[in-house]
């Protein structure tokens, strides 16, 4: 008889404000899982590390595994040219998240994922629609399934702001491409 292969979950993070609720519910739940970091969209450089550094900083206080993608902004550029003056939201944003869902998506088929997901799409400035879609796409490219759950339900915003306070975490005021600097 076929062994079932045991669940085990890729959690694509942004920043430490938009994961710590998530992360401190599934290491709750008990869920094999680990957070990726992959954010090739984030300008300058600088910001990428803190960013990283904080979201890292809260996975190893709990002992939850963290892992990083290169930091390739050349390529995101690239990936987006054209669609500079786009809004929030808007076309921009697909190619962002179709990105970085589908190195997500990518790494958790090449590492023994059963699954993944995101946080991408917890902030109220965010189009959780369109964030699942790039999932699916990406889901449907890489042959892993992608992790619907809004996370952002259930009081999930509120949960990660009141942990985020508590936890002193840096907050950015933009989401991550500083598209007037590309111009
Ligand atoms: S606003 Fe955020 S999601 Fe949209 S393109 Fe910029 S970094 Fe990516």
């Amino acid at each position: 008889m076929a062994t079932m292969k045991k669940d085990k979950l890729l959690l694509l993070s942004c920043c430490a404000p938009c994961s710590i609720g998530v992360i401190h519910d599934l290491y709750t739940q008990g869920v094999d899982f680990t957070v990726l970091f992959y954010n090739p969209n984030i300008r300058p450089e600088s910001e990428y590390i803190r960013r990283r550094d904080e979201n890292k900083r809260i996975c190893d206080e709990l002992g939850v595994p963290f892992m990083e993608l290169a930091y390739d902004n050349d390529s995101w550029i690239q990936a987006t040219r054209g669609f500079e003056n786009e809004p929030e939201r808007g076309k921009r944003c697909d190619i962002c998240f179709l990105l970085r869902l589908r190195g997500a998506a990518r790494f958790a088929r090449e590492n023994g994922f059963t699954r993944f997901s995101s946080v991408l799409g917890i902030s109220r400035y965010k189009d959780f629609e369109q964030v699942c879609r790039a999932g699916q796409q990406a889901a449907e490219e890489e042959n892993i399934p992608y992790d619907l759950t809004n996370w952002r339900k259930n009081g999930g915003e509120q949960r990660a702001n009141d942990l985020a306070r508590k936890h002193h975490l840096y907050r950015q005021n933009y989401c991550g491409c500083h598209p007037r600097s590309q111009e």
